[in-house]
């Protein structure tokens, strides 16, 4: 299995200033701390440029947390993957929850997004989770299936090995309401089988699957020792050195 990946979403936190000394304590807190992940930064737009610049001596990776699926247009308020490539971004979260029930993205739209991403050379982190309704409602597996096989959908066999899967389920993010290891493990088996099916043992074996959800420095050992957990999203944690570097912390080779 490949080194684990923590990734941390800033979401609409930060002015540039603000980004630029988070991401100063964060790369200067790694070098005193055995890292045994690699760590990415999903600032938000305005502090992609910037953030990139206090990376670039360090294993840090950039992250944007969305894009669009064509290289440019007429979509006003909308970003290109070309543009985010241009920037230095490695990685592009796609599909997050926030984006599909509150913007209403569907699963199409977010299928070209990945099409489109691969196409350019970014990495897609893919946000695949149900709702808290469709959890009690027995809908849990239908939900991540159906996702996933959209998002696989757009994959071609050879670009597999270029995308992390996210599990994160929408009644967990920012709830402080983590899953726990047996649901966890359920939804990730249930995603692992499907990469198998698709892709072959090989590279099925080798793709990532990380958790998201209120994830803390307190819970972070524990969902990364459950099984098929390759790496963790992390929201709010990830705004505060003080929370993310214990989180890095505790991922051990
Ligand atoms: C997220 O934004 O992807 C997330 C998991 O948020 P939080 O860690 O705050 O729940």
């Amino acid at each position: 299995m490949t080194i684990p990946l923590l990734v941390g979403n800033w979401k609409m936190h930060g002015t540039r200033a603000e980004c630029v000394e988070r991401a100063r304590k964060i790369v200067r807190g790694l070098r005193q701390i055995p890292v045994a992940a690699e760590v990415a930064l999903a600032p938000p737009y305005t502090g992609l440029a910037c953030v990139k610049e206090v990376l670039k001596n360090s294993d840090v990776r950039l992250a944007a947390q969305n894009c669009h699926w064509e290289e440019s247009g007429a979509y006003t308020g909308e970003i290109s993957p070309v543009m985010l490539y241009e920037i230095g971004c490695d990685y592009v979260i796609l599909g997050h929850s926030e984006r599909r029930h509150i913007l209403k993205e569907s699963d199409q739209m977010i299928a070209q997004k990945i099409a489109a991403a691969l196409r350019l050379g970014l990495r897609p982190i893919v946000c695949v989770g149900e709702t808290l309704e469709e959890r009690r409602g027995g809908r849990t597996r239908t939900v991540i299936g159906r996702q996933l096989r959209f998002a696989l959908k757009a994959t071609a066999k050879a670009a597999i090995q270029n995308i992390e899967i996210a599990y994160e389920p929408v009644w967990a993010i920012g709830t402080g309401q983590n899953a726990t290891p047996k649901q966890i493990g359920q939804v990730h088996n249930q995603i692992r089988k499907l990469l198998l099916k698709s892709f072959g043992a090989e590279k099925g074996h080798r793709i990532r699957i990380l958790y998201g959800g209120s994830v803390k420095p307190e819970n972070a050992e524990t969902l990364m020792s459950t099984p098929e957990v390759n790496g963790l999203l992390v929201g709010g944690a990830s705004l505060s050195p003080a929370t993310f570097l214990p989180i890095v912390r505790s991922v051990t080779a």
